[in-house]
């Protein structure tokens, strides 16, 4: 087993943890009891720590290197399709914002292939579905 990271609680460790497991990698949480303890200990011991075997760890490094957003998922507000593809973000700056608001965040561009109409979608965590379909 080869330490991956470390986390100063027990709950950021398995919220991790259950993302490596959910891919089928096989994860070792170590320290979690030390930590649990006394939070003084945590920083002794360095956290509490993920451990993957050898050959997984390129993988739940690539995982842990993921967006939490997963392509797919993405539906049109406008028809509640699902054949949304996003576009590429244009570090040529070939997107000239109309409106001229600055966006505080990272947004990209998606086009509907069902209706045909793009919207924008924000980076936002956690909010998963818009409706029942
Ligand atoms: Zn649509």
């Amino acid at each position: 087993m080869r330490v991956l990271a470390a986390y100063p609680t027990a709950d950021a460790a398995y919220l991790v943890a259950s993302r490596l497991e959910s891919a089928g990698i096989e994860v070792e949480v170590r320290d979690e009891s030390i930590v649990s303890l006394n939070w003084m200990y945590a920083l002794a011991v360095g956290g509490v720590k993920l451990a993957v075997r050898e050959e997984d760890y390129d993988d739940a490094v690539a995982i842990l290197n993921e967006p939490e957003v997963e392509p797919g998922v993405l539906t049109c507000p406008y028809c509640g399709s699902a054949e949304v593809s996003v576009r590429p973000l244009s570090p040529a700056g070939g997107v000239l914002l109309a409106t001229g608001v600055p966006t505080p965040f990272r947004a990209q561009v998606a086009d509907c292939r069902a209706c045909g109409r793009s919207h924008t979608i924000a980076a936002h965590p956690g909010r998963a579905e818009g409706g029942a379909g």
